[in-house]
């Protein structure tokens, strides 16, 4: 009995090694988990389409925040917090897409949603009106040839948008009003060495964040003018190729960087007040009670720490999901809360 029991049990773990060996070549003890809350219905398009979330605060009704979702075969898709189609704008091939708030247009106050349009090498440039309507404005020709990240930097009443070429090239463009009009002119152009995506600019300190895919992560000014380019992260056992979306999560009075790590299918949280300590890492993995699957292959991310009305107390995160299943379908963005980075901010810190 007892050697049937030894036996059985070399076999089962023989088992489930071989089984787990590709998540275990990646997997480094100890990661923690989230769960998705909530999903946004499928895109329209199959294969790989969703890519890149931004999160609009409705700050009259943080309860009527809107999540915008780039579709790359088709354009751009709001979704209300739970996760339906509320608007489709079928503008092209967006990529990525990101939003800042306060412009005068029209005499009226809105908010301004900027997104990489690789249809024409363009930045589309989206009004959003205090109730939650989308429309686009206009698209500001780049002279890149193959646009792909996008991230903007909101400096007091200043707007800018960085859009990067895939051969490594960023702009920086300043956005200005005049007769209602919205023009781009270049103010700035530096260079990393290969293909980078994901960024996000730190409004409060003036810094951008970018990530190249294959190498790691970088941080210069978001402030035109020239800055020195400075590493901020290389790939290691919790961050691995491709680095991609990356977001800032406000905890403590400290800002928490949050960055897709896909080769992973997990997430590294930096504190950008400690030295940029890389203080933990996550995975999202699938929540049965309410039958939505876990996150793998995540491009693009976003995360507020605003609360957003009674079901997302501490703020949200969403991620893009490679692959949505529970069932199958096509893509779309998972919705993640807040409060459960939280806990585990806390767990880390020391
Ligand atoms: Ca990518
Ligand atoms: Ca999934
Ligand atoms: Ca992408
Ligand atoms: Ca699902």
């Amino acid at each position: 009995m007892r050697f049937y029991c030894k036996t059985l049990f070399a076999l089962v773990l023989a088992v489930a090694l071989s089984s787990c060996s590709r998540e275990l070549a990646h997997y480094v003890a100890p990661q923690d988990n989230l769960y998705p809350a909530a999903e946004t219905q499928p895109v329209d398009t199959a294969g790989d389409a969703a890519d890149d979330p931004a999160i609009w605060v409705n700050k009259a009704k943080p309860q009527h925040s809107l999540i915008l979702g780039t579709d790359k075969k088709l354009g751009l898709n709001v979704y209300t917090l739970d996760g339906r189609i509320q608007q489709q704008l079928p503008v092209g091939r967006l990529n990525n897409v990101d939003i800042r708030y306060g412009l005068q247009l029209h005499g009226q106050q809105v908010d301004l949603a900027a997104a990489s349009n690789r249809s024409n090498n363009s930045i589309s440039l989206f009004v959003i009106d205090n109730s939650g309507q989308v429309s686009h404005l206009t698209d500001i020709a780049t002279d890149l040839t193959e646009v792909y990240g996008l991230c903007m930097y909101q400096d007091q009443q200043t707007h800018y948008v960085f859009i990067n070429d895939k051969d490594g090239r960023y702009q920086q463009y300043q956005l200005s009003l005049s007769n209602n009009t919205l023009t781009g002119r270049l103010v700035r152009q530096f260079a990393l060495n290969s293909q980078p995506e994901g960024c996000v600019a730190d409004d409060v300190a003036g810094r951008l964040y970018m990530g190249e895919e294959n190498t790691g992560i970088w941080t210069t000014s978001a402030k035109p003018g020239d800055s020195e380019i400075v590493e901020f992260a290389v790939l290691d056992a919790w961050l691995n190729a491709d680095v991609e979306g990356m977001g800032i999560y406000h905890y403590l009075g400290q800002e928490f960087l949050v960055v897709s790590s896909q080769g992973t299918n997990s997430y590294v949280v930096y504190a950008l007040q400690d030295n940029n300590s890389a203080i933990g890492h996550f995975r999202i993995a699938s929540n049965e009670q309410a039958q939505l699957d876990g996150v793998s292959g995540t491009d693009g991310l976003e995360v507020t720490s605003v609360a957003l009305g009674a079901a997302w107390p501490d703020g949200l995160l969403v991620v893009q999901d490679g692959h949505n299943q529970l069932p199958d379908a096509a893509q779309n963005f998972k919705l993640v809360s807040g409060s459960g980075l939280r806990k585990l901010i806390d767990k880390w810190l020391p």
